[in-house]
């Protein structure tokens, strides 16, 4: 799915004037046309910035199939049920092609479940008003988009009113601020499609910046270092750490080293969650995250996409 950004760039450059990151987020997908446009329900409700049990995420017996996906027999989620409390660290691994990024679409409802419900803060995404939930979920995925823009234009998308010391806190945390600072132009060089040539780690960690201005209570990850290689790995990683302290997060990893400490495994496979538990509980159990375990320990994967 990352080969689909690319035309996005192109696409992008003629929504400079949107107003929020909610709808920036929104936007991204409706361009892609990943989905048919989902309506929101006529007594659709926000989500308020202080809404009690913000930050859980909970997949009520959940079957899905895409809705392009004809001929298909088998659903490519299928009876998908988990709660992740808010703060939890929360992985989900398992073979390319087992629906795990799938599942991170229905979070924010780019596509809606075919039966069984998913729950944001306790209520049901199809009876939120969409761009209030994209509000409070924050995404680094394979390959990030940066606009033909300045490096602080593209920060600010995140967050329109943010000053110029909230864009170098967060971009110190996200380990990139020394990097920038270092370019002639600083935080005003002009990146993007023949802008500035950013390297794979440089670009993520832009994008973890604008994550961390943006202050989501949800943090998606979808295999953010998969395409890099082991040294920005390395920098990625740490700086997707500091990102995840604090908020619930959503790992969809490749690697299983970086999933060792999360507090909850989920081990997907042909569209069902076929296992889960800590690393250590899950090695125990001698299943197929001992075994996924196992062939990686024996085989270190190169980056990789996919
Ligand atoms: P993973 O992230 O675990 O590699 P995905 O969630 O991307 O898996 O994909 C799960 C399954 O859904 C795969 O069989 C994939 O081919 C299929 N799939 C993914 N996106 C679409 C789509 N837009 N339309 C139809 N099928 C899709
Ligand atoms: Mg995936």
């Amino acid at each position: 799915q990352a080969r689909l950004l690319f035309p996005l760039i192109a696409l992008m450059r003629v929504a400079l004037d949107l107003q929020t990151s909610g709808a920036l987020f929104a936007r991204i997908f409706e361009y892609l046309d990943l989905r048919p446009a989902i309506v929101d329900a006529p007594d659709a409700a926000p989500l308020p910035a202080h809404a009690p049990r913000l930050g859980e995420v909970e997949f009520d017996g959940v079957t899905f199939r895409y809705p392009d996906a004809r001929g298909v027999d088998r659903a490519t989620l299928d009876d998908v049920s988990f709660t992740i409390e808010p703060g939890q660290y929360a992985a989900f691994v398992g073979p390319s092609g087992a629906g795990k990024t799938t599942v991170s679409y229905l979070i924010p409802r780019f596509y809606e479940a075919s039966s069984g419900a998913v729950r944001f803060a306790g209520h049901d995404v199809r009876d939120l008003d969409r761009e209030s939930l994209v509000s409070h979920i924050g995404v680094v995925s394979q390959e990030t988009y940066l606009f033909h823009a300045t490096i602080a234009e593209n920060l600010r998308y995140a967050k329109p009113d943010a000053t110029d010391e909230e864009l170098e806190a967060a971009a110190r945390s996200a380990n990139i601020h020394a990097t920038i600072a270092g370019f002639p132009d600083g935080y005003d060089t002009v990146v993007g499609e023949r802008g500035y040539r950013l390297s794979g780690g440089e670009k993520q960690r832009i994008a973890i910046a604008r994550v961390l201005l943006k202050d989501p209570e949800v943090l998606i990850l979808d295999e953010a270092t998969s395409a890099l290689d082991t040294i920005s790995e390395r920098v990625v990683q740490q700086a997707l750490d500091t990102a995840a302290h604090g908020r619930t997060t959503i790992a969809i990893a490749h690697r299983l080293s970086t999933v060792v400490a999360a507090d909850v495994i989920y081990v997907v496979d042909g569209g069902r969650i076929v296992e889960h538990g800590t690393h250590a509980e899950l090695l125990a159990a001698g299943g197929a995250y001992a075994r996924l375990y196992a062939e990686q320990a024996a085989a270190p994967s190169p980056a990789r996409r996919g």
